[in-house]
């Protein structure tokens, strides 16, 4: 019980500094949706948090993921929309394809091509019901800090299509974390980048309106920046152990 309530605290907290951030950006808070990423912590904390209305999780390990989602009981199962948001390798995506309901980081054709396969054949094995909702993670580091996971944005346009030639998959948005080192200023910058490139897409994929950004360290800067979807792991969560 202790755990819930001081769940429910942090929760509360940050669902306060969400709504904080909107009314200085003068946005509406409906318009964000809070990802709670669960990664390292139970599922106890997944039927907690849902309890209390997180409608939304992510997770960043597949074969930890997989058994959490397993675990879950199915009336809370059915009420949560499961984000992959972390590194993923090409020969464990068919597995995401089958348990997760969005993959957040997209980044290479191979993923595409191993997130279709795998949700084709979870749809044909009555394993899912329908597509599978991809975003593309976009690298926004610039010079040094390039390179840390994501596409470069000349890559984006052809990796949207190959999704949107995907059968089973639907392109939503684009992802990204910001650069690490940059104050508050820079990393509002970085994201409104983000969110250009999102408009971009959806000038040619009009189902392409999310924009993920943003963590504990830095959703006032994605709220402001136009982001629709947080990724909110240790201020609801607490602490994660060191080990990545
Ligand atoms: C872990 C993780 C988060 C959450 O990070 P916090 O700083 O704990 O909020 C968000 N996005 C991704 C991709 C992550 O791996």
């Amino acid at each position: 019980m202790a755990r819930e309530e001081e769940l429910t605290a942090r929760l509360a907290e940050v669902r306060r500094r969400v709504e904080r951030a909107c009314g200085t950006a003068g946005r509406s808070a409906d318009e964000l949706t809070l990802v709670a990423v669960t990664k390292f912590f139970p599922a106890d904390d997944v039927e907690a948090l849902a309890a209390h209305g997180v409608g939304d999780i992510g997770e960043s390990r597949d074969q930890e993921a997989g058994e959490k989602v397993g675990a879950l009981a199915p009336a809370t199962r059915a009420g949560l929309r499961v984000h992959f948001v972390g590194q993923l390798q090409t020969n464990k995506a068919k597995r995401v394809a089958r348990y997760a309901d969005v993959v957040q980081s997209v980044d290479r054709a191979r993923l595409v091509r191993s997130l279709e396969t795998g949700r084709a054949e979870a749809v044909a094995a009555r394993a899912a019901t329908g597509p599978l909702d991809v975003l593309l993670q976009v690298d926004l580091g610039e010079g040094e800090d390039a390179g840390r996971g994501g596409a470069v944005p000349g890559e984006l346009d052809a990796l949207a299509e190959a999704v949107a030639a995907a059968e089973h998959l639907t392109l939503r948005g684009v992802m990204a974390i910001a650069p690490p080192q940059l104050d508050e200023d820079g990393t509002f910058e970085a994201f409104r980048r983000l969110v250009e490139i999102g408009g971009r897409l959806r000038h040619i994929h009009p189902a392409a309106t999310w924009v993920s950004a943003g963590m504990s360290g830095d959703l006032e800067a994605a709220v402001a920046a136009g982001a629709t979807h947080l990724r909110v792991g240790s201020a609801i969560l607490g602490s994660r152990p060191a080990q990545r």
